[in-house]
């Protein structure tokens, strides 16, 4: 009897301990502006970015999400069997596709109605794919992560989106990656090996800063660590780096699971009332909303000075 006591405490305390270093956290990995978004255009980087990031989803078991841009897939205003073959690579591997709009517009620029035009043009060739293998298009990945400048544009939309069946894709881990993509392009296009290793080092770490940032944001707002939703692009630095990322999130305990399996978590129905023009995390969606104090927004880690600087960018 005693024994058995001493062997449910023994286990007990190994599974609390365990928990406190290895805890239950879930990550989405959802891909933007597919099939490419690059300053280099050759047949070469479409592969191997798709190459590459399909290897890394495949290696560490992630059911990434890829949000397409179907003008990207054309060349002269036609779409490219080449980069549709691509497009289809990502259903191979068992991925799951979505739509980003046709060309990428800014809500805040453009009226509802031309949007919303813009949201069915670019579903055309994925859903013929996504009927290929059986699968529906359910999530819309907003531009810019604009969804509307003002109450009418964002009650208008969600509910164009409702009645299309769409479901929208929110983010929570929002970032500057796209920034670090620019620098890395400009360092291949420089041949500058060094420069881009450089890049690479410093993204992880940048990447693992924000998730800690945000790990941090969601105790704040819902006390618990809710599934966080990554969004980071299609370009050649996630083709090269996109691995030891991942490795990054399973080394603090993440596992990766769908889109699907996250929208199912409560925190997610949580009340969205921004409006405005700033693209923006739906964890400081939900923060406004519920009116949380400045400081709550505050300590968010920036991009290094020399990425923006050899990107040409600000953040
Ligand atoms: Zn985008």
């Amino acid at each position: 009897m005693k024994k058995a006591l001493i062997f449910l405490l023994f286990i007990l305390t190994f599974f609390s301990i365990h928990s406190q270093t290895n805890p239950n956290r879930q990550v989405v990995i959802t891909i933007d502006d597919l099939p490419l978004v690059s300053r280099l255009n050759d047949k070469q980087t479409y592969s191997s970015v798709t190459e590459g990031i399909l290897k890394a989803l495949k290696d560490y078991n992630a059911p990434g999400i890829g949000f397409v841009n179907e003008k990207k897939l054309e060349i002269k205003d036609v779409a490219d069997p080449f980069r549709v073959a691509l497009l289809e690579d990502w259903l191979k591997a068992g991925m799951e596709l979505g739509n980003h709009s046709y060309s990428h517009p800014d809500l805040n620029r453009i009226t509802l109605e031309e949007y919303q035009e813009d949201i069915l043009k670019g579903e055309t060739i994925t859903k013929e794919l996504l009927g290929k293998y059986q699968k529906e298009m359910r999530y819309f990945r907003h531009p810019f992560l604009h969804t509307g400048n003002t109450s009418e544009k964002k009650e208008g939309l969600a509910q164009f989106l409702a009645a299309h069946d769409y479901q929208p894709a929110p983010v929570t881990i929002d970032n500057a990656e796209w920034i670090f993509a620019r620098a890395y392009d400009n360092a291949i296009l420089a041949k500058d090996e060094k420069m881009k290793a450089k890049i690479g080092g410093a993204y992880l770490a940048y990447m693992e800063a924000k998730t800690a940032f945000y790990e941090g944001q969601s105790k704040k707002l819902f006390q618990r660590e809710i599934p966080q939703i990554l969004l980071i692009h299609a370009n050649t630095l996630n083709r090269d780096y996109l691995g030891e990322l991942l490795q990054m999130f399973h080394d603090r305990g993440y596992a990766f699971i769908s889109m699907e399996k996250a929208l199912e978590d409560s925190a997610y129905d949580s009340k969205d009332e921004f409006v405005g023009i700033p693209g923006i995390t739906w964890l400081d969606r939900w923060a406004l909303t519920r009116k949380m104090p400045k400081a709550f927004f505050q300590g968010e880690p920036p991009a290094p000075k020399f990425i923006q600087d050899y990107a040409g960018i600000r953040e």
